[in-house]
């Protein structure tokens, strides 16, 4: 068999990405909605989805979906953008901020997707780390903002997988502090409720993005938006892969977002949950709980790699951070459903106390 020359050199190194997902009876590791959408909304797209032409190209901008986003938030069609997920998103980000000579302002520990885009890319990262607990360095992020030579930033907030919201008002001066593009990554701003939106009339270098995978329970769908200036979002037109947001996945997004106020108790009963983990984790000797304004919860404590490994012997898959850069000893939990939460924490708590073994 001939051999295959070498691929492009940015390849080097890089690991395909790896969410470690393993079968479990708590799956708590990909911040996901324990709740899949309701029979009522499912009956809604069964029906549909039916009508869908299959053998049709869908609508390259899923402009239906696109109005429906627009009109929500006070933004006309060309303000808004749908893509294969957040992700995609993302991807067309760095593909059309980054490049060869351009540079991303990262502020890590944060989602390790956006360091992965801009490696591909060739995109140059400035990284400018957190504090000790997880809030961005404001001072040092402006001060790099000002020197220059920046062409995109990612504002995580709350961010993955740490948890906290970023300051709106850090945020205000960044934006006017660079004309770098700022992503404001709003992928879990339904548990939070606070949102950079109201800001995009005064700022054209602000894009916001969201994500269905979350709050809306779509993460199998495959469907997130960005919020921006018109001329922004029309950049990202340019690189988005044309048909990447099947007619399936338009047709289901259209009735989840139609009916979306039906989230709320979900979304609602996650918040509780939250506050609920997070004493039931302070309470556990050893365990530092970080707070969270997303539906996961980020933990540090001794040992957490064997912990790790104990949960998962009890059917408790949480996510290992500790052997991630900054994040040593650190794992996250997602916010699942009551019962969920309570085998996580007696599982935790029996690590702790010795009565589990490897
Ligand atoms: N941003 C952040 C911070 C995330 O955690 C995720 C999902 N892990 C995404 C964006 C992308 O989500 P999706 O592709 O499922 O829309």
């Amino acid at each position: 068999m001939r051999s295959v020359c070498a691929p492009a050199p940015q390849l080097a190194g890089l690991e395909p990405y790896d969410p470690k997902y393993l079968p479990a009876d708590a799956f708590l590791s990909a911040n996901e909605n324990p709740h899949d959408v309701d029979k009522d909304v499912r009956h809604e797209i069964m029906r549909e989805v039916k009508r869908v032409n299959l053998n049709r190209y869908p609508d390259p901008l899923a402009n239906d979906l696109r109005d429906m986003i627009a009109e929500a938030n006070g933004l006309d069609r060309d303000q808004v953008l749908v893509g294969n997920g957040g992700d995609e998103l993302l991807f067309d980000l760095a593909l059309a901020w980054g490049g060869p000579g351009r540079t991303f302002l990262n502020m890590p520990p944060t989602f390790s997707v956006y360091e992965a885009n801009a490696r591909l890319t060739n995109t140059t990262v400035a990284n400018v780390p957190r504090t000790a607990d997880f809030r961005i360095d404001e001072e040092a992020v402006l001060a790099r903002a000002a020197e220059g030579g920046i062409d995109y930033l990612i504002v995580t907030s709350p961010n993955n997988p740490t948890g906290e919201l970023a300051g709106e008002e850090f945020i205000c001066k960044l934006l006017d502090a660079t004309d770098a593009l700022v992503m404001v990554d709003e992928a879990y701003f339904e548990f939070s409720r606070l949102t950079m939106r109201p800001y995009l009339a005064q700022h054209k270098n602000l894009v916001i993005l969201r994500t269905f995978s979350k709050a809306f329970s779509l993460a199998g769908v495959r469907m997130g938006y960005i919020l921006g200036d018109a001329e922004v979002v029309r950049e990202f037109v340019k690189v988005r892969q044309p048909y990447s947001v099947d007619a399936v996945s338009q047709a289901v997004a259209r009735v989840v977002y139609a009916n979306r106020a039906k989230f709320e108790p979900g979304i609602r009963a996650i918040i509780d949950e939250r506050a609920r983990v997070i004493d039931g984790l302070k309470r556990i000797p050893g365990v530092k709980p970080y707070p969270s304004d997303a539906n996961y919860v980020l933990f540090r404590m001794e040992n957490a790699g064997q912990i790790w490994e104990m949960l998962y012997g009890r059917g408790v898959l949480v996510r290992d951070f500790s052997r991630a850069p900054y994040l040593e000893n650190c794992l996250r939990a997602s916010i699942g459903s009551a019962e969920e939460n309570d085998a996580f924490l007696r599982a935790l708590r029996d690590a702790v106390m010795g009565k589990c073994d490897l």
